[in-house]
C-alpha cells in the first residue's frame, strides 16, 4: 500500500513541478487533465497509472509515438520504494519531508541540470528549524563542516559538477541527519555517482571527467540508504576497519 502511495505521490510531484515550470495558471495546475506534450492527446485513466501506463506504452505516445522519459517510471518506482522502506523501519517524520523535497530538486537536476534556490532556501530553513529544536549535538556540526571540507578537495581535483546549490543542500542533510548517517549518506551518493559514471563513460564512449550529472538524484537515493540503513552500515564499516570514531 504504501509502495502504491508512493507511485502516486511521485507522479503527482512530477506533473505538479512539470506544469508549474511551463507556467501553467493555477486553475490549470489542478484541473487540466494529462495529456502529451507534443500531439496534445488527453491521456486515458489507465495512461496515467504510475509505472505499469509507462510498461503498456512501451515508453511512447499512444497517438504520436513521442518518447516518455525514463525518468518518469524509474522516479516513480523510486519514491514507491523508499515509502515501503520508511514505512517499514518507521522512518521519522522529518525524513519524509526531506524525501520529498529531495525528490522534487532531482526533478529539477535532472531535466535543467540547476536547481532552483527557492526550494533550496525553503529546505534549509526547514533544516535549521529541526535542528535547533530537537538535533541540536556537536557532531552534526563538524560533520557538516568535514563534509564541506571533502566537497572543497573533490572539486578541486576532480572538477565535478558541484553546484552552490548541491553544497547547500548537504548542509541542510547534515543539519537533520546523524552524524553517522549524514557520513553514509554523503559516501554512497558520491560512490554511487563515480560508479554510474564509469559506466556511462564506457557505454557512450565518453572521457570519464569530460561527464556532467546531475548530483542531486545519487543524494536522493543515499539518503534513503543513510536514513534506513546509515547506523548499520556504519558500524559494519567501525567493525571492519577498527575505526575509533
Ligand atoms: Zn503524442
Amino acid at each position: 500500500m504504501l509502495f502504491v502511495i508512493g507511485c502516486v505521490i511521485a507522479s503527482f510531484v512530477n506533473a505538479t513541478l512539470y506544469r508549474l515550470d511551463n507556467n501553467y495558471n493555477w486553475k490549470d495546475l489542478i484541473l487540466n487533465r494529462s495529456h502529451c506534450e507534443k500531439c496534445k492527446h488527453v491521456l486515458s485513466w489507465w495512461e496515467l497509472i504510475p509505472i505499469i501506463g509507462y510498461l503498456i506504452l512501451k515508453g511512447r505516445c499512444r497517438k504520436c509515438k513521442e518518447r516518455i522519459s525514463i525518468y518518469y517510471p524509474l522516479s516513480e518506482l523510486f519514491l514507491g520504494i523508499s515509502f515501503l522502506l520508511f514505512g517499514l523501519y518507521s522512518a521519522p517524520l522529518h525524513a519524509w519531508i526531506a524525501l520529498i523535497f529531495l525528490f522534487s530538486l532531482s526533478y529539477y537536476d535532472y531535466i535543467y541540470r540547476a536547481i532552483p534556490q527557492m526550494i533550496v532556501h525553503l529546505f534549509l530553513i526547514f533544516a535549521l528549524i529541526y535542528f535547533c529544536g530537537f538535533n541540536l549535538n556537536l557532531p552534526s556540526l563538524i560533520a557538516a563542516a568535514v563534509v564541506l571540507i571533502m566537497i572543497g578537495i573533490l572539486v578541486y581535483f576532480l572538477e565535478k559538477s558541484f553546484g552552490l546549490g548541491d553544497i547547500l543542500l548537504l548542509v541542510g542533510l547534515g543539519l537533520l541527519s546523524k552524524y553517522n548517517e549524514f557520513l553514509v549518506l554523503f559516501w554512497v551518493g558520491i560512490f554511487t555517482a563515480i560508479v554510474f559514471c564509469v559506466f556511462y563513460s564506457i557505454i557512450k564512449k565518453k572521457k570519464f571527467l569530460k561527464i556532467k550529472i546531475p548530483m542531486l538524484p545519487f543524494f536522493t537515493f543515499s539518503y534513503v540508504i543513510a536514513v534506513v540503513f546509515g547506523s548499520v552500515i556504519f558500524d559494519f564499516l567501525r567493525e571492519t576497519f577498527h575505526l575509533a570514531i
